[in-house]
């Protein structure tokens, strides 16, 4: 099963794709997870990128493609995949299907704007173990401490107001034309993300015939 999933950041894409992957042993491409991967190891295209994700804009389409060729071509994605942050616009949704033949569903978890940017500014992150925290609908139990661990919480750098506004600015600026791609293609799949994130799972479990 080789799946696409589409949301501005904090529409809850993270959740929906843990909850799919164990429910379908696919492989979880992110390339937000790749790059900063590589931003934390100081690669030459860590730097690269660096410096464009600070700004909250987007690294090339050329970057990108080259990063999924590569890690689309490793075992775990035989049995299938879920891309989550590429493609991101209309010309990275045809280079894929010229690589892989055709998605089997694009999902687009659709939430609105303001829902967003509340969401986005209340994210706190811990930098020791990794758990993610939101100040306003999953706060930890002591403000600022990790309730795993017990470090102290750090928000992203690109999680401010500022760059909030930047980055839904971006998303919308390629969306709808990707969301249009996957509509003529007869592969869009689109669900209300506002809804319970339970009930968003389920929709999208019936949607892909359990
Ligand atoms: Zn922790």
């Amino acid at each position: 099963m080789k799946l696409v999933l589409i949301g501005a950041p904090a529409a809850g894409k993270g959740t929906q794709a843990r909850r799919l992957i164990d429910k379908y042993n696919l492989a979880y491409i992110s390339t937000g997870d790749i790059l900063r991967e590589q931003v934390s190891k100081g690669t030459e295209l860590g730097l690269k990128a660096k410096e464009v994700m600070d700004a909250g804009k987007l690294v090339s389409d050329e970057l990108i493609i080259a990063i999924v060729k590569d890690r689309l071509s490793e075992d775990d994605c035989k049995v299938g995949y879920i891309l989550d942050g590429f493609p991101r616009t209309d010309v990275q949704a045809q280079k894929l299907d010229e690589l892989i033949g055709s998605v089997d569903r694009a999902i687009y978890i659709k939430v609105p704007d303001d829902v967003l940017l509340t969401r986005l500014t209340a994210r706190e992150t811990c930098p020791d173990c990794g758990a993610i925290y939101n100040k306003i609908s999953s706060p930890s139990k002591e403000a600022g401490v990790c309730d795993v661990c017990g470090a102290k919480l750090t928000q992203r750098k690109d999680d401010n107001m500022e760059t909030g506004l930047v980055r839904l600015k971006t998303f919308h600026d390629t969306a709808d034309a990707l969301i249009d791609h996957y509509a003529k293609q007869g592969k869009l799949f689109e669900v209300d993300g506002l809804a319970d994130i339970d009930e968003v799972t389920n929709e999208i479990f019936k949607n892909l015939g359990e």
